[in-house]
């Protein structure tokens, strides 16, 4: 009781003082100070609440957790989403443990809660940090209103990979849109103050390399030289840092030998030692324990001892801090100081949410009801939506469609899918509860003029060595594709939707098959012979080798997995009410044998062409390049550049340099176009890509209007991580390349000396 009079002293005395850095490492130290160690190994322990959930009322599951919680022997929970359930478990800890530290709510907040938003990679090809960043926020507004105070994401892992299933969570394979990217959600999840109670603790993941693993099989090995590590998969965790995002999570994979979880070089030394970042490391699922199999820990005990010393903080169900650390320290295997650094950037992450002050301040019921899903958020959701779409292709205009278009043939599973574009990782959303293509088409015609007329023609088909996916399905049914000819024969053009169901990309969803399902590339061949007006809407997780369909289908719209929305933004695009303006944030290759595929590659020893193609280091049987490169997407209007202008032409420390480009909007239309820069530099310590990008903007022009757009290039701009083991800019001499993609084409030069 001493104790407790001493913890409720500091409980009030919390609620005077502004939450504030110093004081909060003060409050943190206050509440270290009264804690025994099963206490402070408590805080380390992430349990799961719905997995092997038992029945209402309680989302935790099994009444052993539950003691765990009543006895202060838990810091955190996951997948607990409702106020009641989270209400339940803060009231366990109030009322019964000794010190009342109240528990973290953590769950997989990756693109919406319940209104759901486009997949991350999807909404990463709208380039618009303001709208992902407003998207976040949203979906914290409704995750919090669920009594969640924790998101997993973002996931922050730049992959080259379309046989990745998780390549779908990401913002792609660029360094500088991911780190962007992931500064925006932090910023939307956090907001500017982390104590209002629709703002969210967020967790950059997944620490590190984990969208590097060999063969683009999940979880697999990662061998990353050092060099590749700190230019291109750092980055965006590095933005994150520096963004203040709360916390971070380790990766399943090992790096170079090392499981990512018990990494310290990676965790504490880098992360958290050079970076001084003080937010708090959470492993993986069960990562911790997963390091036995791993082959590097013998036992739970030992895993537990390699995972604390390597400077992660908490254990997420592996059941490995709470079986060894005690143990550890009691032994001297480990110094207790380990332990209470850990507890220490926990407490600090739920002072800074408030949690102190007010445990409850999640589970209020009238917002569970009042603040998710509204008209509101689904509005932004169908504004995100439309800009995350990519014109790939658009053969004579055939695109927007005119309303006034007599007979429209809709094909295709996906077309009247309810549920496949909520896609992936999808939150608590509703079933079955997108807007369908069909429904939106609908929706934006007058249906009494404009004929529609549906043929499911195919399923998607799930790929013949889909070995995950209910066996079922006839997968080779294509008795359908008749009436989708005949529709299709009378009609003026066909609306065809192709592409991947929701869970063929997520967790442990990777593919050798990137193509077009047969039965659907069946369907397309079938359709094409009886009418060329096609108009491809792709509808996927990850880049799709689409040749065939580049190569016939006049135009073809990448709508990804779009969220609750998609059909209505769907429908604005394909019906002009808005100007398409996305850009690809990764690769599409022409064959999986490419892959991986990026357009930030290095040059061989063998001389190049113009078009960046390579001689001698050629498939025989196909091109190098990319099918759609990074950074491609076309609009209903054409976009000019020209006059490139630099205000000097070298430059040194302090100084910087402004290039400008002319854009002119040369068609009929006003629109919008994300006006890219990409630097070469030509000579470095290490051989260096062949192009990266810098910097983009994004600008909207009326019919024939021109404007000026104007990067600065300073020191920063050219750092890399050198020979030197530095993050330095080198004396020497560089490209600019300034366009609508990275086939950017007009160049300047410029030389920096130090
Ligand atoms: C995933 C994480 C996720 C966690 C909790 C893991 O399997 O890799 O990204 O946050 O599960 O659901």
């Amino acid at each position: 009781s001493v104790f407790f009079l001493q913890s409720e002293v500091i409980f009030s005395q919390q609620k005077t003082v502004i939450n504030n850095a110093s004081k909060i490492s003060h409050k943190v130290d206050s509440v270290l100070s009264l804690m025994n160690l099963k206490e402070k190994v408590g805080q380390l322990v992430l349990f799961n609440g719905s997995w092997d959930v038992t029945g209402p009322p309680s989302d935790v599951g099994s009444t052993e957790k539950l003691n765990k919680i009543k006895n202060g022997e838990v810091g955190a929970m996951l997948n607990v989403t409702s106020v009641a359930g989270a209400k339940e478990l803060q009231k366990a800890v109030m009322e019964n443990s000794r010190l009342k530290i109240p528990l973290l709510f953590g769950y997989d907040v990756i693109h919406g809660f319940k209104t759901l938003f486009p997949i991350p990679l999807g909404e990463s090809a709208s380039w618009d940090m303001e709208i992902i960043k407003k998207s976040a926020a949203i979906a914290a507004k409704e995750a919090t209103a669920s009594g969640i105070n924790w998101a997993f994401g973002p996931m922050v892992d730049i992959s080259r990979d379309a046989r990745w299933g998780r390549i779908m969570e990401g913002a792609g394979e660029d360094p500088l849109l991911g780190a962007k990217v992931a500064v925006a959600r932090i910023e939307g999840f956090q907001g500017d103050d982390l104590t209002k109670s629709s703002t969210l603790a967020a967790c950059a993941k997944h620490f590190a390399a984990y969208g590097l693993a060999e063969g683009g099989r999940d979880y697999n090995t990662v061998h990353i030289d050092e060099y590749e590590l700190y230019n291109t998969v750092l980055p965006p965790f590095k933005a994150a840092a520096d963004a203040g995002v709360a916390t971070m999570m380790s990766a399943f994979n090992e790096v170079n030998g090392i499981p990512a979880t018990g990494h310290k070089e990676l965790q504490r030394d880098i992360l958290k030692n050079t970076w001084n970042w003080d937010g708090f490391i959470v492993s993986d699922w069960a990562s911790i324990a997963e390091m036995m199999y791993h082959g590097y820990a013998k036992d739970r005990k030992h895993a537990a001892e390699l995972a604390i010393i390597a400077g992660n903080d908490m254990d997420m169900e592996g059941r490995a801090y709470e079986i060894g650390l005690e143990v550890l320290v009691k032994e001297e295997k480990i110094d207790v100081k380990l332990i209470d650094d850990a507890v220490k950037r926990i407490l600090g992450v739920k002072f800074k949410l408030g949690l102190f002050d007010d445990p409850y301040r999640y589970c209020d019921e009238a917002r569970e009801k009042k603040d998710v899903y509204t008209k509101e958020h689904l509005e932004v959701s169908r504004d995100v939506a439309r800009k995350s779409i990519v014109l790939l292709k658009n053969e004579n205009d055939l695109l927007p469609l005119s309303k006034n278009t007599k007979n429209i043939a809709i094909i295709g599973s996906l077309a009247d899918d309810k549920d496949t574009p909520l896609g992936s990782w999808r939150g608590m959303v509703t079933p079955g509860s997108a807007i369908s293509l069909l429904e939106g088409i609908k929706a934006a015609v007058d249906t009494a003029n404009v004929k529609i007329t549906y043929a499911k023609g195919v399923s998607v088909g799930i790929g013949e060595r889909n070995f995950v996916r209910e066996l079922k399905i006839n997968r080779d049914d294509l008795t359908g594709i008749p009436e989708a000819v005949e529709v299709a024969k009378n009609a003026e053009v066909v609306v065809l939707a192709v592409g991947e169901e929701a869970f063929q990309s997520g967790e442990a969803r990777s593919q050798v098959d990137i193509e077009l399902s047969k039965p659907q590339q069946a369907l397309f061949d079938a359709i094409y012979k009886v009418n060329k007006n096609i108009v491809v809407v792709l509808m996927n997780g990850r880049p799709l080798a689409i040749t065939d369909l580049a190569e016939n289908a006049p135009a073809i719209l990448e709508t990804w997995h779009l969220g609750s929305a998609s059909g209505y933004a769907i429908a604005d695009i394909l019906f002009g009410d808005y100007n398409p303006s996305g850009k690809l944030p990764v690769s599409f290759p022409r064959h999986v044998g490419q892959v991986p595929i990026y357009y930030n590659a290095k040059n061989t020893g063998r001389p190049s062409n113009a078009e960046g193609m390579v001689f001698w280091s050629h498939y025989t049987d196909e091109k190098n390049t990319a099918l759609y490169p990074f950074g491609h997407g076309l609009s209903y209007t054409t976009f000019e550049y020209s006059d490139i202008k630099m205000n000097t032409f070298s430059f040194s420390t302090g100084k910087h340099i402004n290039v400008s480009v002319k854009i002119k909007n040369t068609g009929k239309k006003q629109g919008k176009e994300v006006v890219q820069l990409y630097i070469q530099d030509l000579i470095g310590s290490l051989t260096r890509p062949v192009k990266e990008l810098k910097d983009f903007k994004i600008v909207s022009l009326e019919a024939g209007e021109s404007k000026e757009v104007t990067f600065s290039i300073d020191e920063k701009t050219i750092q890399f991580y050198t020979a030197n083991k530095e993050w330095e800019a080198e004396s020497g001499d560089f490209k600019v390349y300034i366009g609508g993609s990275s086939k950017a084409s007009l160049t300047g030069d410029f030389s920096f000396k130090k």
